[in-house]
């Protein structure tokens, strides 16, 4: 039987955490209960350097339900995809498979059946897809649906509507770990797995209690984190802009030789104009190269895993492998 643990990363969330360790029980209870995961399966709450009472309230959990209740404290603040990474990485020894979800429970707690049946059909990532934005202020539905939008235009590949709600199992996690990149996008990274995916719809609601901890600030730093971290298209774009002012130096010079030959111009003018086209555009082609290379090295250093070996079949020809290391 698989062990499950559910992984909530909470900053600042004593508003919400009984709560929460409620609702999250008796889910564990009823999947146990139907027999889908094992009885030993429980929450890791991760607290991600909160100041309120948050980890006096995940230890009276634990006090109360040992068993059930288990918690991670971070020494400080890191923000929410690290705390969850933390989470991630200290179940993956604990567990076979894990879900991710927010302490709040705006995502739907239901769905996580969902997730552990399409788990046994074979997925090691399943990922929670809001159906609609209804909760959602204007804002945030039309600034989140935009971001989504430049991320694709940007090549990289994400779940549309997909937050950090999601189940991954423990061979996913572990391949995860190979990721050492210090800027995290984890919705980013998933696809770069490779694995057996599929998704889960549910409606996204309101914060049980409490206020989000993703100020516009925070959401900002996250979207230019996301396209930074995954695409060096940006510069890709500089280069060809240059390439077009250069091309467009060359229009100016026809058109102001013209002008200079029907003699309508100052004299200077000629001059001037073309070197400015022609330099400008030079500059932003020679920065443009520059970053190519200032690209790969970012995308050397990040050194991520080439690939991922999934299954080997070697020696007798039936006997299969998992493969630890690409
Ligand atoms: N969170 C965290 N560290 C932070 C900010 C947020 O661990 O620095 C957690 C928070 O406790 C919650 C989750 O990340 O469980 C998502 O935050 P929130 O619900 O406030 O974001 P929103 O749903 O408003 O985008
Ligand atoms: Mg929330």
């Amino acid at each position: 039987m698989d062990k499950l643990a559910i992984v909530v990363p909470c900053y600042n969330e004593e508003e919400v955490l009984k709560i929460a360790s409620q609702a999250l029980r008796e889910v564990l209870g009823d999947l146990a209960g139907k027999g889908k995961i094992s009885e030993e399966s429980f929450i890791l709450f991760v607290d991600d350097g909160s100041r309120d009472r948050t980890w006096e309230l995940i230890e009276e959990e634990h006090a109360a339900y040992p068993d059930r209740v288990c918690g991670v404290k971070l020494a400080g603040n890191v923000g929410h995809q690290f705390a969850l990474t933390a989470g991630l990485l200290t179940a993956k020894d604990m567990c076979d498979v894990t879900v991710s979800i927010d302490a709040d429970l705006q995502d739907d707690v239901a769905v996580i059946e969902e997730m552990i049946d399409k788990f046994h059909a074979g997925c090691d990532i399943v990922y929670g897809v809001r159906r609609e934005r209804k909760t959602d202020t204007f804002f945030k539905r039309t600034t989140a649906q935009a971001f989504y939008k430049l991320m694709s235009l940007m090549g990289v590949k994400t779940v549309y509507n997909h937050a950090d709600f999601r189940l991954m199992s423990k061979r996913a996690v572990e391949e995860f770990s190979r990721y050492k990149e210090t800027n995290l996008f984890l919705r980013g990274m998933m696809p770069l797995l490779g694995y057996q995916t599929d998704s889960v719809y549910y409606d996204r609601r309101e914060r049980v209690a409490g206020e989000s901890k993703y100020p516009l600030k925070k959401m900002l730093a996250l979207a230019f984190n996301g396209i930074s971290s995954f695409s060096v298209k940006p510069i890709t774009l500089i280069l060809g802009l240059g390439a077009f002012i250069i091309v467009m130096s060359f229009l100016a010079a026809v058109y102001a030789l013209i002008s200079y030959c029907t003699g309508h111009v100052v004299p200077g003018w000629t001059s001037l104009i073309l070197s400015i086209w022609f330099l400008g555009g030079l500059q932003l082609l020679a920065i443009g190269l520059v970053g190519q290379y200032i690209g790969k090295i970012y995308i050397e250093v990040k050194g991520r895993p080439r690939y991922n070996i999934e299954k080997v079949l070697a020696g007798g020809g039936d006997e299969e492998k998992e493969a630890e290391e690409a």
